[in-house]
């Protein structure tokens, strides 16, 4: 089967219920196979018709996974004393697997713990979403692995 761009409009709430995101811009466009959405999602859309609605619930383990106590991490105050770091501020560090963001939690004089887990980590999910339009994608977009147009990339 040819790859899709899928256009959908959604909102993002946690189970209980607040919202936390939501397309507002316009429909959020992505091509199909590429893990640019939670693959959970991504499967319940590429299911739809267009026009359809839908609400998708996303356990937290299969969206952006379970909260993870060893994550939260102590680093020596010295090892971040060139940047600045504040309580409930985030801190960009290179790790082995790229740029990671972690959130300072607490701080004293000695110790800076860091939390390096999602901030969505160990949040059920639940997605109301509205698929606005499906096409096939351009050979341009498949080489490139992205949507182009409204809502996707922008060259
Ligand atoms: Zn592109």
């Amino acid at each position: 089967m040819k790859k899709r761009v899928l256009s959908f409009n959604y909102t993002l709430k946690d189970n209980k219920g607040q919202v936390l995101d939501a397309s507002q811009e316009g429909p959020l466009s992505f091509l199909e196979g590429q893990q640019q959405i939670i693959p959970a999602l991504e499967n319940e859309i590429s299911s739809m018709l267009i026009g359809q609605k839908k609400n998708v619930k996303i356990a937290a383990a299969d969206a952006y996974g379970v909260y993870d106590q060893a994550q939260v991490i102590d680093v020596p105050r010295e090892q971040v004393a060139h940047i600045e770091v504040e309580v409930g501020g985030l801190v960009q560090v290179q790790s082995p697997e790229g740029i990671q963001v972690l959130k300072v939690v607490s701080m004293d004089e000695k110790i800076v713990k860091m939390d390096a887990n999602h901030p969505l980590a160990g949040v059920d999910l639940e997605f109301d979403v509205e698929l606005v339009d499906s096409r096939e994608a351009t050979a341009e977009e498949l080489s490139h692995g992205h949507a182009h147009g409204p809502g996707g990339h922008h060259h």
